[in-house]
């Protein structure tokens, strides 16, 4: 698997495929960057099956730089035209990519190149990387978000934060995790963790966006209850670039 990713590396097999976001108006507001490793002979590979490797061999390094430097370019793009100058580009950022001391200085060198608007830049992260440094991984925020760039906590309610931690990180924007809205229709607690993760973003003065949205009841509660975002196969799967355009027109 190493010398295949090492190989997929050099040979640039990858591609960055994009998810659809909606407001509550039900318009798109952007798009989710997520992976896929093209391989000449097996196909497309999902991110399940090799973002773990590529973390455990460093080569998460090269590849996340490639995936931000692509979702930069896109962003160019869509800021060139007054009918996609508003739409937002999320770009998942692996812990230990985060947790790189040149992370911030790389991220500069590719916003500059590019000379894009980054309030229309996020970048997700997350709860893992809250067990390495609570310190440092704030230090490393702040730095971006000087910048411009704003913050999603990816995942979120499966991982490892502590209250605390929400309260003392530049975040902008709760990612809800999909195991909550799979069942939602039907489960009293997801229902009421659902319900609770909204209501704390909102006094918290977050954005909250439910990830996973497969079905038009799914929407229609999340919407009844304040969320502010929606991201799912009801609104569109993840597509390569060139269908997303379509799509958006
Ligand atoms: P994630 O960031 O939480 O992304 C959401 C995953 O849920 C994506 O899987 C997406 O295709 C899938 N999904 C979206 N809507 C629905 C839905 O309505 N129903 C269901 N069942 N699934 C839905 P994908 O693309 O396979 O990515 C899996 C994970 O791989 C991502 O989870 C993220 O953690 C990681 N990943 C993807 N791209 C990158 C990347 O460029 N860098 C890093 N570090 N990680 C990435
Ligand atoms: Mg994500
Ligand atoms: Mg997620
Ligand atoms: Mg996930």
């Amino acid at each position: 698997m190493e010398s295949l990713l090492r190989a997929a590396v050099d040979r640039q097999q990858f591609e960055l495929y994009f998810q659809p976001q909606y407001g509550h108006h039900g318009r798109p507001i952007g798009a989710e960057g997520l992976i896929r490793w093209n391989h000449p002979e097996r196909g497309l590979i999902s991110p399940a099956a090799f973002i773990s490797t590529a973390e455990e061999t460093g080569l998460i390094i090269p590849i996340g730089l490639w995936v931000l430097e692509t979702a930069c370019k896109q962003l160019k793009q869509w800021q060139k035209c007054t009918s996609t100058e508003h739409l937002t580009i999320s770009v998942n950022v692996s812990s230990m990519q985060f947790s790189q001391s040149e992370f911030a200085s790389q991220v500069t060198q590719i916003i500059q190149q590019h000379a894009i608007n980054t309030k229309q830049l996020k970048l997700e992260l997350t709860e893992s990387l809250l067990l390495d440094n609570v310190d440092r991984t704030i230090i490393q925020m702040e730095k971006l978000g000087a910048l411009g760039i704003q913050f999603s906590l990816d995942d979120f309610g499966t991982g490892y934060s502590s209250l605390q931690y929400l309260k003392k990180l530049p975040l902008y924007q709760l990612k809800i995790d999909q195991s909550f809205i799979r069942d939602l229709m039907s489960d009293m607690s997801d229902q009421s963790i659902v319900h609770t993760i909204i209501s704390m973003a909102n006094s918290l003065g977050l954005e909250v966006i439910a990830e996973g949205v497969e079905t038009n009841e799914q929407f229609q509660y999340l919407q009844n209850k304040g969320c502010h975002y929606f991201q799912g196969y009801l609104f569109g799967k993840p597509m390569p670039i060139s269908e997303l355009a379509i799509y958006l027109r």
